[in-house]
């Protein structure tokens, strides 16, 4: 495996990691989810075959060692996106689960007549569960507009927040347009009227180096697949201090201090947020994943994808009939569509010349709305792509736009 790299020296070379990406295959679909290098494999199948036990209830040696590879991999998640402290990681199934779990607890300080600011172009996960606690509490949703190069317009979010406004949610990175929101600035600006931000680094924690503290945003989410490890697991990470008002979601085995019928009692978070047998095997392959891309380093694996969105955005715009979207400078994903094609019949002869895009709307409708489509085709990189997927893409687009006239 590679070992650090600078930003600025030659591109990445490590497809030969990635066992399921035969050659001659192109993979643009990265942003839906990441293919799994051979050490994250490794990992899950040695944690079955091998090391399989349960955590944090088991009285012989293997459980106890089990509990410690589990809390190991909190802990390296919490050096990842630089948290205070491990307590501050929940273990949740993904993004989704995590937006749900905030909106379900923390969102019971919600009432009727407080705002909740959303944009335009957030992903259903970060649209949906707001609205289902809308419904319950009587809370309003406002909705972020976009600069004209497909950017949440950060100066409308100042002119927009109020002092009713209690939480600000918005995207790190654009699964459609790859925009990178400024987090900084959004946090800055939530906090100035009292809102908490949660900000939704699905598309970012593979892509740019996160540092919540730095951010000082107050809730931070992400699913492990989108980062080169296993599905079924990702992080919900709050401040410390949030985390411990918040109340418990779930109920179940695990989550509690005390259980009898006279009232029950809760643990400390992150336990009190974990109900039930949790995906141990799950949290020992993010560990190695979260391992594996440090070990190149967000920098060369930014510049490694902005070289490669680079050198798309330039081929793709020369290509009669397409049409881009998003910005210059996306992180790793560009959107686009063929004039008179559908993107599902652009991907599907994509699929032929052995390109792997994503054709609809990215599970982000208002989004899709606002840029007057039904759906876009979308490339997205990892750091196995190279020049090479790029060449292949074009030529492919090439075809379509020959087969459509
Ligand atoms: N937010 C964004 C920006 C995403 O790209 C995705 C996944 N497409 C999600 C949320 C939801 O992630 P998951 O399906 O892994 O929970």
């Amino acid at each position: 495996m590679l070992k650090a790299r600078e930003a600025d020296t030659a591109p990445l070379d490590v497809v030969a990691d990635f066992p399921a990406i035969p050659a001659g295959w192109a993979y643009l679909d990265t942003a839906a989810t990441a293919q799994k290098p051979q050490i994250v494999v490794d990992a899950i199948t040695r944690g079955y075959a091998e090391t399989y036990a349960t955590v944090h209830r088991g009285v012989y040696q293997r459980s106890a060692d089990m509990t410690v590879a589990y809390e190991a991999a909190r802990a390296r998640i919490a050096t990842f996106i630089n948290a205070k402290s491990q307590d501050e990681i929940v273990y949740v199934r993904g993004a989704t689960e995590a937006i749900n779990l905030v909106a379900q607890s923390w969102g019971q300080s919600l009432k009727a007549g407080d705002r909740i600011l959303l944009s335009q172009l957030e992903h259903h996960a970060n649209i949906v569960p707001w609205q289902l606690l809308a419904a319950r509490t009587g809370a309003i949703i406002d909705v972020a507009p976009l600069t004209e190069d497909g950017r949440i317009d950060l100066d409308a979010v100042a002119t927009i927040l109020t002092p009713a406004h209690k939480l600000v949610a918005l995207s790190h990175v654009s699964n459609v347009l790859g925009s990178i929101l400024d987090a900084r600035r959004a946090a800055d600006l939530a906090h100035a009227v009292g809102a908490k931000i949660l900000i939704d680094g699905c598309q970012s924690v593979a892509r740019i180096a996160v540092n919540v503290q730095a951010l000082d945003c107050d809730f931070y989410v992400f699913s492990g697949h989108k980062l080169y490890g296993p599905t079924g697991i990702g992080v919900l990470w709050a401040r410390g201090d949030i985390l411990n008002a918040m109340p418990p979601w779930q109920g179940g085995g695990a989550m509690i201090d005390k259980v009898s019928f006279a009232g029950t009692t809760y643990a400390p978070a992150p336990g009190r947020f974990e109900a039930g047998t949790p995906h141990i095997v799950g949290a020992l392959g993010l560990h190695t994943a979260i391992d594996y891309v440090s070990d190149i380093g967000l920098a060369a694996i930014h510049a490694h994808e902005t070289a490669l969105v680079t050198a798309a955005r330039e081929r793709l715009s020369a290509i009669k009939g397409v049409t881009l979207f998003g910005p210059a400078d996306s992180a790793g994903i560009v959107s686009f569509e063929v004039a008179g094609v559908h993107p599902h019949d652009v991907g599907t002869i994509l699929d032929e010349e052995r390109v792997a895009i994503r054709a609809g709307h990215h599970c982000c409708q208002p989004l899709m709305a606002h840029l007057g489509v039904s759906a876009t085709a979308r490339a997205s990189f990892g750091v196995y792509n190279s020049l090479a997927d790029v060449d292949a893409l074009a030529r492919a687009l090439d075809r379509v736009t020959r087969i459509f006239g």
